[in-house]
């Protein structure tokens, strides 16, 4: 079991040059697939295509680019392209099972799957993308974890109906927590704290005093910073996930432009990555 508990992630997918590969995060010696997307797709990409893996969907487009971009990712991974599954994130605590490729495009915040074949995924720019794992049951899950849904403790919520469900046992589950706005970068006033303060055990070690200078000299009430992945982390830990069993990206998206779009420091056209994991069939 402990062989079977320790993906390992391809350091080379974030070596020197960054353009030559997706971050791939392989679970293959449990026939898993966990995968974080880079916003150029290197060698795939088209000469002209220079943002070619973004997944984001908007009015002004028909995601017809998405639709190429999922296949350029299935392709590179070995998986069947309709077997992905993403829902209409809206920085929620809901959870969706898909156990088909879904035609209908739910609202929800996590994907859970108990088939191999299907591929639950998420859609971020800042927020954190967590991939989990149970191999003992083939359970797969992809959550959206921004401020608000960290707030509404969808992690833990993930957690808990995957043990209420299916059985799944946390010191199974490989989770892995992908690219996301780190304690760097991103900084939130008091006002949007104090839900967080509330919800969570322990808050306030995962929130550190932001730009003071800044602040004073602006006349601005001090700001401060948060680790949403370590927030999240702490809830998985909380849930029984060992430690070991918790892979970190440790990048941050707004740091990182050649690798990663970032709403925060892009706007509202930003791109978004995409997050899967799943069992092969
Ligand atoms: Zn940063």
């Amino acid at each position: 079991m402990e062989e079977l508990s320790r993906p390992t992630f391809p350091k080379t997918a974030l070596g020197p040059n960054p353009d030559t590969a997706a971050v791939i995060g392989a679970a293959e010696r449990i026939n898993g697939v966990m995968a974080f997307t880079v916003r150029s797709s290197g060698p795939w990409a088209a000469a002209n295509d220079t943002c070619s893996l973004d997944f984001r969907e908007s009015q002004t487009n028909s995601g017809s680019h998405v639709t190429r971009n999922l296949e350029k990712l299935s392709t590179h991974l070995g998986i069947d392209a309709h077997g992905i599954v993403t829902c209409r994130q809206i920085h929620s605590d809901r959870i969706v099972v898909a156990n088909g490729p879904s035609e209908s495009v739910p609202s929800a915040d996590a994907v859970i799957t108990e088939r191999p074949g299907i591929y639950p995924a998420v859609k971020t720019a800042d927020c954190l993308p967590i991939l989990i794992l149970e191999p003992a049951k083939g359970i797969a899950a992809a959550v959206h974890a921004g401020r608000r849904g960290t707030v509404l403790r969808i992690t833990r919520k993930v957690l808990t109906f995957m043990k209420k469900r299916y059985g799944c046992e946390p010191s199974d589950m490989i989770v892995a927590l992908g690219p996301a706005i780190g304690a760097c970068c991103y900084e939130l006033d008091e006002r949007v704290l104090t839900p967080l303060r509330q919800a969570i055990p322990h808050a306030e070690r995962f929130i550190v005093a932001g730009s003071q200078d800044r602040s004073r000299k602006e006349g601005q009430t001090p700001s401060y910073r948060l680790d949403l992945t370590a927030v999240n982390r702490y809830e998985l830990e909380a849930e029984g996930v060992p430690d070991k069993n918790i892979h970190e990206l440790k990048l941050c998206t707004s740091c990182n432009p050649q690798l990663f779009f970032s709403y925060r420091r892009d706007g509202i056209h930003s791109g978004r990555q995409l997050s899967l994991a799943g069992f092969r069939p």
